[in-house]
């Protein structure tokens, strides 16, 4: 994989750092484990994997996709880093990001765009497209992705992958660099639901540096994969299948809804009536949290501090307009402002009240059906350039990941077929809540 990378990343740019001899020192660690006389505890012992570089890993650089933090060396690994790397896993590097996981294309890392591998004029996806890039050309058999809303499900539907979204609270968040503190998941990317499954086992558990992890026994995720699906209830939200999704993505997913009648599914029609308002009310909440959640980036105790400045308040100042890219600072002043007296009503309240609603969609929708289904994405991956000059367009990729997001709920986007220029098509599967299993079982069957 070490050598794939050297020969591959550089048209790609998925890894933005590489530690050959670290990477050699776990692997080697790793085969003493599975060597004569080992106790490989865990069937990922000794294979390799890679972190969206929004998860901290103690002496390896964790830049979040930011100048800001383009010199931070993390003294300190996250608990899924900790949990993988028990597990005998091998990290063969770090991976691009949008910016502070702020994206839908990868088009806003400071260390420039990553490419789709399916096609290198067009984006792989945002935010954990360094991740899908990587998998899908085969540098990595798998990685670590978070979603926030959607930035593993996107990426992978438009490189081709499966990726999964956990309920809220299964993965810890610690160590994680926070985005959207209420909405922020990590989760697995891999090439199938099966990998997913044993990947999620190592991740997910209760975890006290975390105060919205789910204290709750430990579960094996795989456990389901080989159960038939007779009598599965599909529902089909009627506001997914409506306008907004291209012709080509319809069509291979509705190919995908008759292979689930085939293998003994039934669809049904469910409604989710407000979910027509998860994208405003998502730019909202995760601006809001993202302001606060970015306050800490000051230049003082770590990270990006201005070369020149007369005193304190400019070099804060300084530091931070240097610091940060042009969608980092939107956000920033989209939080500040709807989290502001006299606005806080008007916005930030009102943008709560509508994630209950959306919430409360969900649990009428699942009294009819097991799982829901949709589309990923509303298009295959497009072009760089094609939406990065207006922010409501690349918003607008999101409209069928967030509302799972802002419900809590689990999320999985899995491959179905191809859609125009031969590009991946994702299916998306939302589970009710804490039903992984579920997920994981329905993804199998298909794959
Ligand atoms: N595209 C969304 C955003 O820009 C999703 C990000 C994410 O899930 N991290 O906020």
């Amino acid at each position: 994989f070490l050598d794939r990378i050297e020969t591959f990343n550089p048209a790609l740019n998925a890894f933005i750092t590489l530690d050959r001899d670290k990477t050699l020192a776990q692997a080697r660690a790793a085969d003493a484990k599975v060597g004569a006389g080992g106790t490989a505890n865990s069937p990922l012992c000794g294979i390799p994997l890679a972190h969206k570089d929004i998860f901290c890993t103690q002496g390896w650089r964790t830049s979040c996709g930011s100048q800001m933090l383009a010199n931070f060396v993390s003294p300190y690994d996250a608990n899924v880093v900790e949990k993988l790397a028990a597990a005998g896993m091998v990290t063969l590097g770090k991976l691009n990001m949008d910016e502070f996981a702020m994206g839908s294309s990868n088009e806003t890392s400071y260390f420039g765009p990553v490419k789709n591998p399916w096609d290198v004029s067009r984006v792989p996806g945002g935010s954990s497209g360094g991740s899908a890039a990587a998998i899908a050309a085969r540098l990595t058999p798998a990685a670590t992705g978070t979603d926030t809303g959607g930035s593993i499900r996107q990426p992978a539907a438009l490189c081709g992958l499966t990726g999964l979204k956990p309920t809220y609270g299964v993965v810890s968040r610690y160590g994680m660099i926070a985005f959207a503190s209420s909405l922020d998941q990590g989760g697995p990317m891999a090439k199938s639901a099966d990998d997913c499954a044993l990947l999620l086992n190592a991740m997910a558990g209760f975890d006290p540096r975390d105060s919205t992890s789910l204290e709750r026994p430990a579960e094996d995720y795989g456990r389901d994969l080989e159960k038939p699906l007779a009598g599965l209830r599909i529902g089909l939200p009627r506001e997914f299948f409506g306008d907004g999704m291209d012709a080509d993505v319809r069509a291979a997913v509705e190919a995908a809804l008759a292979e689930y009648r085939k293998l003994g599914a039934t669809t049904v029609e469910v409604q989710l009536p407000n979910s027509g308002l998860s994208v405003p009310a998502y730019y909202v909440i995760a601006p809001a949290e993202a302001s606060s959640n970015l306050s800490r980036f000051d230049g003082v105790r770590y990270g990006y501090r201005a070369p020149e400045y007369d005193d304190l308040t400019e070099m804060y100042s300084r530091s931070r307009a240097q610091g940060f890219g042009a969608e980092v600072k939107r956000r920033i002043l989209i939080g500040t402002y709807v989290l502001s007296h006299g606005y806080y009503d008007a916005y930030y309240l009102k943008a709560q009240k509508i994630r209950r609603l959306i919430a409360a969609d969900f649990v009428e929708a699942f009294k009819a059906c097991d799982v829901i289904m949709g589309p990923t994405s509303p298009s295959v991956a497009f072009a760089f350039g094609a939406k990065s000059a207006d922010p409501v367009q690349m918003y607008l990729s999101d409209i069928y990941t967030i509302s799972t997001n802002l419900a809590g709920l689990p999320g999985m986007s899995l491959p179905c077929g191809f859609g125009a220029n031969n590009m991946p098509v994702g299916l998306q599967i939302i589970g009710n809540w804490l039903g992984e299993a579920k997920m994981l079982n329905v993804a199998h069957q298909y794959q």
